[in-house]
């Protein structure tokens, strides 16, 4: 063969100059384009050898990048198969291109869809150089070494030359502007971003050892990748020490992560990967550490927003496709099917991860909870389909740190919690210490409170209302607690003040002296089926009092007595022929005692109201302690005629035994009396 001369097949006058000046911001994509090329040559001979198409042996099985300051070059070599001058014509030569410059123009801010579209990896070599040579012996039997030259101008020259080993060295003459891609430390830089976890070793430069008091190279090479990543091994094959190893070698200086996903799909793409939950401290780590994305194990980039669903940025770790277009822009990528299927693929994915480890291994999944909280909220709050598989796993925390799923919730509080339109009402806390409180009140009342504290809850619980049918969220602090939920529509007992003071004090003439009790009388209007009378204990004041008894310094608490709410049911049959016959029997005699007590009282009150600068004066004192006086004597009056006439009525006595009886609270002589009672009005 003698020299050819040639122009490149290309309908633009001149492309490089073009391919120079819109692809200037991503230079650096040349070495990606000129490694990866060389890995395929090498694997390409690899498959050859093992089917016998190659009779040959692989003795150096490496690509290397080298770098010759002098002669302003740097060099991509390989062993693999190689091009003879037809190839050469074939795959260099003739670049199939139409349309180029409205099409260059198009997508000027976007090297890797240029790249891509034209199959121009080779051809970013001239963004970094002013003269490219090839030289390339084939791996076809009796091929000839030949060498490739372009300048840059659409022309090029080939001639044969004398080659020892099969492969292909890519030798680029650095422009002036790139000198830059002649320095070690940049080559490392870019080897490390685009190359590290590449198939086929990649060597550049020597290993360096310290030596008098300075770095200095070895005479070892150095291997800049690892070419057995962890994706792409079995997951039979590999321990929970492995997937964290990879993790610190993805981002070093990380915490352990909390969770993994390997992912590995052959039909109806190609795709494997792995995806680590990371524990999130700040918002600076999650816009740094992203997922990479690879293509046959070559780094492409880590914007991965349309291929992966927006929730999983949150995620870290490497997803690795031949099947994602990578070469192409953003807004086609987003539309594109198969991104859309990759996407949904790595959402059913990650969500039955996440149930299997729910399933398997609960204590720790709850354990995790407040770290992975944030991703799933917020998946569950952008993804439909996540959404819904979520609803399964996705954990509520009450304010006493017991984790529920939403069904076991529902189950737990349904009894308790619905309302008068049959809403079952949430109750949840943002502040456990401000609103300690309202926590309180709510637990004692019966209530469960959950804690929602984390960034994205006051979405979730929207989402929650619309999601979980006939709920409703309430925060604890929003009402007194008596309407947090509200029940039945309650009917208001209808009494005069006069039937209040008499069945007030009837009742209370009637209830035993209990040792370190106290009770407090009041009126609802229950349903005429609820008992007469009930009893409820402060349920506050009795957790108070149990950890009083384990807490020696609570004793105050251990001191008071228990206070109870003795409510009687103005509805009940019973109550209302104890009311009338009260009202027959002992108001005449009470009313005007009760009379002379609110006399006295407003009496109180005026001269108390009256008093200049409200100083009392000594006259208007000793009044109001004769009045005072005169009250006490009414109400011993009162207790008197009140005890005698509900002793004559057994039926009193007995409701409110019954009652005590239901709570335990009804023991010894009283208890004894009692049955004989309740014999005696058999
Ligand atoms: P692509 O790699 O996308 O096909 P390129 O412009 O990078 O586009 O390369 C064009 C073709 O040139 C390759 O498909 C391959 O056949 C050939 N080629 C490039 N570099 C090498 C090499 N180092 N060894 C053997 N063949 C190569």
């Amino acid at each position: 063969m003698s020299t050819q001369k040639g122009t490149i097949g290309v309908t633009t006058e001149n492309i490089f100059p073009v391919i120079k000046k819109f692809l200037y911001s991503d230079h650096e994509i040349f070495l990606r384009e000129l490694v990866s090329n060389a890995i395929d040559a090498t694997q390409k001979l690899k498959t050859l050898s093992s089917f016998g198409e190659f009779k040959g042996e692989i003795t150096d099985a490496t690509v290397r990048v080298s770098i010759d300051k002098e002669a302003g070059t740097l060099t991509v070599s390989d062993h693999g198969i190689g091009m003879t001058a037809e190839d050469i014509d074939k795959y260099i030569n003739q670049i199939a291109f139409s349309g180029a410059e409205e099409f260059l123009e198009k997508y000027k801010d976007n090297a890797n869809a240029i790249i891509g579209h034209f199959g121009l990896g080779f051809y970013s070599a001239f963004m970094v150089a002013k003269k490219v040579e090839i030289r390339s012996l084939s791996y076809k039997e009796g091929a000839r070494a030949v060498k490739w030259e372009c300048d840059g101008s659409p022309e090029y020259s080939m001639e044969p030359i004398e080659k020892d080993h099969i492969g292909t060295d890519i030798i680029l003459y650095i422009d002036d502007e790139n000198k830059k891609f002649l320095e070690q430390g940049e080559i490392d830089l870019l080897l490390k971003k685009y190359c590290r976890f590449l198939p086929v070793p990649v060597i550049s430069g020597k290993e360096q050892e310290w030596k008098d008091g300075k770095y200095v190279d070895t005479d070892r090479d150095k291997i800049i990748n690892n070419t057995e990543p962890t994706w792409t091994k079995k997951p039979s094959e590999l321990t929970d020490e492995d997937y964290r190893a990879f993790y610190h070698e993805l981002y070093p200086g990380q915490e352990d992560p909390l969770f993994w996903i390997h992912l590995n799909v052959d039909y109806p793409f190609n795709l494997t990967g792995i995806l680590y939950f990371p524990k999130i401290k700040n918002n600076f780590e999650i816009t740094k550490n992203r997922i990479q994305l690879y293509c046959n194990q070559v780094f492409v980039t880590d914007s991965v927003e349309g291929v992966v669903p927006e929730f999983m940025m949150l995620l870290q770790g490497v997803i690795d496709s031949p099947d994602i277009p990578l070469n192409v822009s953003r807004s086609y990528l987003q539309s594109d099917t198969a991104v859309k299927k990759i996407s949904g693929y790595i959402t059913k994915k990650v969500a039955s991860r996440l149930e299997d480890i729910f399933k398997s291994d609960r204590a720790d999944f709850e354990q995790k909870w407040d770290d992975i909280k944030i991703f799933i909220e917020y998946g569950m709050l952008t993804d439909q389909k996540f959404c819904e598989a979520a609803m399964k796993f996705v954990l509520l925390k009450d304010t006493e740190d017991k984790h529920y799923t939403l069904e076991e919730y529902r189950t737990l509080i349904e009894g308790s919690q619905t309302d008068k339109d049959n809403d079952v009402v949430y109750i949840y806390a943002t502040d456990k210490v401000a609103q300690y409180t309202y926590i309180q009140a709510a637990t004692a009342k019966g209530y469960n409170v959950l804690l929602m504290d984390g960034q994205l809850d006051s979405h979730f619980i929207g989402l929650l209302e619309n999601k979980v049918e006939k709920s409703r969220f309430v925060r604890v602090d929003s009402d007194v607690v008596d309407n947090l939920i509200p029940k039945a529509d309650k009917k208001e007992a209808q009494l005069s003040t006069d039937e209040r003071d008499i069945l007030t004090s009837v009742f209370r003439s009637q209830i035993p002296a209990i040792d370190k009790a106290e009770f407090l009388v009041s009126f609802e209007a229950l349903s005429p089926e609820a008992n007469p009378i009930l009893i409820t204990q402060n349920e506050y004041m009795r957790r108070m009092k149990d950890m009083a008894a384990m807490q020696p310094g609570m004793s105050f608490y251990g001191e008071l007595p228990d206070s109870y709410n003795l409510i009687v049911n103005t509805e009940h049959d019973i109550v209302k022929r104890i009311m009338t016959d009260a009202n027959e029997n002992v108001m005449p005699r009470l009313k005007p005692l009760f009379e002379a007590i609110s006399a006295n009282n407003d009496k109180t009150k005026s001269l108390r109201d009256n008093a200049p600068e409200g100083k009392l004066s000594d006259v208007d004192q000793s009044q109001i302690k004769h009045l005072d006086e005169d009250t006490a004597h009414q109400r011993a009056e009162e207790k008197k005629i009140s005890t005698e006439y509900a002793s004559a009525q057994p039926l009193v006595k007995q409701v409110i035994d019954l009652a005590l009886l239901a709570n335990g609270l009804l023991k010894g002589a009283e208890l004894n009396e009692f049955i004989r009672r309740s014999i005696t009005l058999l």
